[in-house]
């Protein structure tokens, strides 16, 4: 296939709708896509050597059997008990994050927002008066993170009016567009020069437009794909990179590395290396702490200059937690973000624990348990 000239992908939302699936993968499947929604397109399909069992952007996208074990919480960081108005999460005091959108180009089968996808979850708002309105009435919110589902997903109509009423806001600085189109569908960008218009609008010298793209491998950076992250930077928008580390898709070191260089390369500085969240249904794709840590080390080794800016953190509930090291048998946490300020940098010991796959396995030993049995018989060998 042709990647630059597909021109617009197709969605699709069903498994009947793969080719590359036989008849009896499908049934094993079906259950598991009517558990936690399926869709993708033709475009990211053709990026899935169907040869390989274990292809990482087939892993990424197509539903595994194991989902269906009991594991996991919904509503892994507690995203609720930070939601002021509809629509509106604000945990830590300069950032508001506002969900407003539940669609994105294909479904991440690690998404620790699937929740929004089922059909009776009413979190996202299309009205987002009452959140505008709540950020208007907090001066330390400086930043504000557009995510949900993927806000470039949406019409540029749409997005623009949302920027345009945040843009208002004197207090809001900086503009944040998490989205994963870039890997998902690049002709998102490559087809709509409106898009690109409308961000040099609102990108401002002083109040800049940041795009948070999510590339968990260095095979989603295809031509089409670099093409549409360099029409972002051309539009002043500028380019960082978050993702989780997953089981199966990017859990060695040498694809760390090769995706922070090439994406260092492009303009796009790798900014959060996430450790995946207990969601549910994502026991195949956790990797344990202490596992996750050493390959993000043994990858920034490899690396030099912004490429090794990354941060290896876990989403946790009480703030955000970076994995700082391991010493004489004891890791080592230190709150990067934290709802209280007083809690930011607070250093966190624990004895090791191989199998341990969240904070909560450390804090609570005796009581709480997302430990990855397979992976720690790996790291302790
Ligand atoms: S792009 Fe983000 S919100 Fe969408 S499915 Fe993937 S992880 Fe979830």
């Amino acid at each position: 296939m042709d990647l630059v000239n597909i021109g617009r992908p197709r969605y699709v939302n069903k498994l009947d709708q793969v080719k590359g699936l036989s008849e009896q993968e499908r049934q094993q499947l079906q259950p598991v896509a009517e558990k936690f929604a399926f869709r993708t397109n033709d475009y990211y399909q053709s990026l899935i050597d169907w040869n390989d069992p274990d292809d990482p952007i087939r892993r990424i996208v197509m539903p595994d059997v194991q989902e269906m074990e009991e594991f996991g919480e919904l509503d892994a960081s507690d995203e609720h008990s930070y939601t002021r108005v509809k629509g509106l999460e604000h945990k830590y005091g300069d950032t508001a994050l506002l969900l407003v959108n539940n669609v994105c180009g294909a479904y991440c089968r690690f998404c620790f927002r699937k929740r929004l996808f089922t059909d009776d979850n009413d979190e996202v708002t299309s009205d987002i008066t009452d959140a505008v309105e709540y950020i208007r009435q907090h001066p330390e919110i400086n930043n504000v993170l557009l995510s949900g589902g993927d806000p470039m997903i949406m019409s540029t109509a749409k997005l623009g009016r949302i920027i345009q009423q945040l843009r208002d806001i004197d207090h809001v600085r900086i503009i944040r567009i998490g989205t994963k189109m870039t890997a998902f569908d690049p002709y998102r960008i490559l087809n709509d020069p409106s898009l690109l218009e409308m961000l040099s609008q609102y990108s401002l010298p002083d109040r800049k437009i940041f795009v948070m793209a999510h590339f968990n491998h260095p095979r989603e950076l295809t031509e089409p794909a670099l093409k549409g992250l360099q029409l972002l930077q051309k539009a002043g928008a500028i380019t960082v990179n978050q993702s989780p580390l997953i089981r199966g898709v990017n859990d060695k070191p040498e694809i760390i590395a090769e995706l922070f260089g090439r994406l260092s390369f492009n303009g796009v500085v790798p900014y959060y290396l996430f450790i995946c969240r207990p969601t549910l249904g994502n026991e195949p794709y956790m990797v344990p702490v202490e596992k996750a840590f050493e390959i993000f080390e043994e990858a920034r080794r490899r690396l030099a200059g912004l490429a090794k800016n990354a941060r290896l953190c876990m989403s946790h509930r009480t703030g955000k937690v970076e994995v700082l090291g391991k010493l004489d048998g004891k890791i080592v946490f230190r709150y990067h973000r934290a709802p209280d300020p007083v809690d930011c940098g607070r250093v966190m010991i624990f004895d090791s624990d191989p199998a341990a796959a969240w904070l909560d396995d450390y804090l609570k030993p005796e009581s709480v348990s997302y430990r990855v049995k397979t992976q720690a018989q790996t790291v302790s060998a």
